[in-house]
């Protein structure tokens, strides 16, 4: 289907879980979040029903995300029915990476398509800071089993942070050498209640153009990032910047969370209930989300903070 200005809308990200297993500082609080009652989430029939409508309305790929979707207890399950949706054509899911070592085999049996995995630094001590709770030999093995599990065209997902990893873009650069994925620098994004961060971290992903000269580019691929490959790479250094460059004139996608809203735009308010409704309603309000898009996400920097109202646990990034 399309929008109002032309878009086709053709990728849904589900949100299956605000929950995780790390607490990432520009992503959620320390605390965590506040365990809601189980019937305020939507059940893997709902998920799936809502799948299937998306499908309808010309959806062809779906990114499975949360909080870490690996923590859900269905999540093998709901990746096998979404996959076996008809007119569904990629499952993909985005994950901290940590649960990997147990579940990769069973979501690329499932049929899982492609990960995104998410690292933002190399340094064991700097990791246990930037996830509060996590162990960076977890999230390598968890890259390590999904590339034994047989899964291509994985991308690894770094946060740019000011002071933080800016000193490891060449040494994160250098994994698309040593491993066949493909690493992508991404600008943090000020949600709402701006986690530790402020202003003066944000970096431009230009900084990696200027911290690694031998980069050449490559063409794009219908994604956001913008590509480049080291001299003898096998994967590619993509750079995806929406507060640098936004690219709200590409945007094909639409939000599910995971208490079963709707979100015509990461950072509009604007949220469509879906929670409850048989297909017939959920068909209504994909519609009226869709219609909803709006033609960009209005200025967004550390002035002008995201309007979502919701940090990116209870999103889905
Ligand atoms: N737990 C999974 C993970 O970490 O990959 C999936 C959910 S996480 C919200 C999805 C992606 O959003 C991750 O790559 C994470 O780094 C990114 N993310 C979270 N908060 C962000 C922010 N403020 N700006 C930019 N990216 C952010
Ligand atoms: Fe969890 Fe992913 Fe957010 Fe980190 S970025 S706290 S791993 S949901």
């Amino acid at each position: 289907m399309r929008d109002a200005f032309g878009r086709e809308i053709n990728y849904l990200r589900i949100s299956v879980t605000e929950l995780c297993n790390l607490r990432c500082r520009y992503c959620m609080p320390a605390d965590g979040v506040c365990k809601r009652e189980h019937d305020e989430m939507l059940t893997e029939e709902e998920i799936v029903l809502a799948v299937q409508t998306a499908a309808e309305l010309g959806v062809t790929k779906l990114r499975i995300t949360g909080g870490e979707p690996l923590v859900k207890k269905n999540i093998v399950s709901i990746c096998g029915k979404a996959a076996q949706v008809p007119g569904i054509r990629e499952v993909c899911i985005t994950t901290n990476g940590t649960l990997l070592p147990q579940l990769a085999v069973p979501l690329r049996e499932a049929g899982v398509a492609r990960l995104n995995i998410s690292l933002d630094t190399l340094d064991a001590e700097k990791f246990r800071y930037i996830t509060r709770l996590g162990e960076l030999e977890q999230a390598l093995g968890g890259i390590e089993a999904a590339l034994a599990a047989g899964f291509e065209k994985i991308k690894l997902n770094a946060v740019l942070i000011g002071g933080f990893n800016d000193d490891e873009i060449p040494q994160l650069a250098e994994l698309t050498r040593r491993w066949p994925v493909d690493l992508r620098f991404i600008e943090m994004m000020p949600m709402y209640d701006g986690g530790d961060f402020s202003e003066g971290s944000f970096i431009s992903s230009d900084v990696v153009l200027q911290k690694l000269p031998e980069l050449t580019e490559e063409p794009r691929d219908g994604g956001v990032a913008r590509l480049y490959r080291l001299p003898g790479a096998q994967g590619r250094i993509g750079l995806i910047s929406p507060l640098s460059a936004h690219f709200c004139g590409e945007c094909n996608r639409i939000r599910l969370t995971a208490d079963g809203r709707l979100k015509p735009c990461l950072h509009g308010r604007e949220e469509f209930s879906i929670k409850g409704l048989d297909a017939a309603g959920m068909r209504a309000q994909f519609e009226k989300a869709i219609l909803a898009k709006p033609a960009w996400h209005g200025e967004l920097n550390y002035a002008h903070r995201s309007r979502s109202g919701r940090n990116m646990n209870r999103i889905g990034g």
